[in-house]
């Protein structure tokens, strides 16, 4: 084996370390604390990769840092681009697991879907991601580097500062549970809210939820991003068979943390996703009753026509259904958006971020059974 291999899997990565961890690293490479800002300078304002590139550190720091470290992105298995410019990464994580960041493009502007595990402990029945066993935590550096490997494509370092960004908000809507990975999340979004680096703010970021309560003031307080909650259903009965943790914090006691959330405002509103599904969720009924349910909530609906995948027990609602929803939900003074699907052709909408991984690994197994047979 030769110099590079054996010295390479050593040099630990620096994406992800909050900027007190980062401090720490650099300290102990006997640098002054100014160093450590410099550093994050470069790499979060910057985006550079190179070490060797950062000519406002000293070349015998530089030298330093590139022999400890490494400025990693994930490893993309696949890189899709949609007909309507949404982009798909199937990322490959340490341990071989798969995740799936999406960009979605909006004219002036667009939202990075970001992963918050591989996988998700819980079961909502209608979500592809539920249905996949096995379930790790990603790591700050997981989480970040999602940001950064999109921001690396679009070309939009150093951090514009004109607002025309195209990567210009995050949704905390990918695969996983966010509020079961709070820590990691915090940490990733704490850095990319740093306004001596990528410094979004905390306006232009949303986290999702399916509803861990017990979490939901720490998330207001420690983060203060816009709150998003999958609700889905107006009735415990009909929540606990599609959102199983319903079962363990049912929607009062969901409200009521909504309630609560900090921050909230008719500015600020919290957005309740709903997602269509045909004869469940759907009739007129159920959208009276969503409106009464969310009475002296600052809430906005967002109405999530539901993505199919193959053998879910549910189908998406008629367009007619869900326009008939919609107006009895604005009727009653809501804002009610249907939300548009992006990226269709290559199976970019939520709920899918598994079914195409799959297809592709057993498409794979055959081929390499084929070939196996054949010699
Ligand atoms: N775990 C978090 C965030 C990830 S899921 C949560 O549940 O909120 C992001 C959103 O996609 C949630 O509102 C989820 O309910 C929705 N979703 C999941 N599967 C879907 C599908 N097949 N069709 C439409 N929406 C889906
Ligand atoms: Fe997990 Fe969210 Fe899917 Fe439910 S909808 S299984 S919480 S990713």
């Amino acid at each position: 084996m030769d110099a590079v291999e054996t010295t390479t899997p050593t040099r630990k990565n620096l994406i992800g370390l909050s900027r007190a961890a980062l401090g720490e690293e650099i300290a102990a490479l006997g640098e002054k604390p100014f160093r450590a800002k410099q550093l994050w300078h470069w790499i979060y304002h910057r985006g550079e990769t190179d070490f060797a590139a950062m000519t406002t550190l000293a070349k015998s720091f530089r030298e330093k840092l590139t022999e400890h470290f490494v400025l990693d992105r994930p490893d993309v298995a696949r890189h899709q681009v949609s007909e309507d410019r949404t982009q798909k990464w199937l990322l490959r994580t340490e341990g071989g697991h798969l995740i799936e960041s999406v960009h979605i493009p909006e004219e002036d502007r667009g939202a990075l879907c970001i992963s918050s595990q591989v996988g998700c402990t819980l079961t909502c029945t209608f979500c592809h991601t539920g249905t996949q066993r096995l379930v790790r935590n990603l790591e700050p550096g997981e989480i970040v580097g999602q940001f950064m490997l999109a921001r690396d494509a679009l070309g939009e370092w150093p951090t514009p500062t004109d607002g025309g960004r195209m990567l210009s908000n995050i949704v905390m809507m990918g695969m996983g549970e966010p509020l079961y990975n709070f820590e990691n999340v915090k940490t990733a979004l704490k850095i990319v809210m740093d306004e001596e680096g990528i410094a979004l703010s905390r306006r232009r970021i949303t986290l999702s939820t399916s509803g861990v309560v017990p979490m939901i003031q720490r998330c207001g307080d420690e983060l203060k991003v816009d709150l998003a909650v999958s609700l889905h259903a107006v009735t415990d009965e009909i929540r606990n068979r599609l959102v199983p943790l319903n079962k363990k914090h049912p929607i009062e006691e969901l409200l009521a943390a909504c309630r609560a959330y900090p921050g909230a405002s008719n500015a600020r509103r919290i957005t309740f996703e709903y997602v269509m599904l045909k004869d469940v969720n759907d009739s007129d009924a159920d959208a009276r009753a969503l409106v009464a349910l969310l009475q002296g909530i600052p809430a906005k609906v967002n109405l999530i026509p539901f993505n199919a995948w193959p053998g879910a027990p549910y189908e998406c609602s008629s367009n007619n259904r869900i326009h008939a929803f919609a107006r009895i939900v604005n009727d009653g003074g809501l804002s009610a958006p249907v939300r548009r699907p992006r990226g269709r052709d290559i199976f970019a909408a939520c709920g899918q971020l598994k079914s195409d991984t799959v297809k592709k690994r057993k498409s794979e197994l055959l081929k390499e059974q084929a070939a196996g047979a054949a010699a």
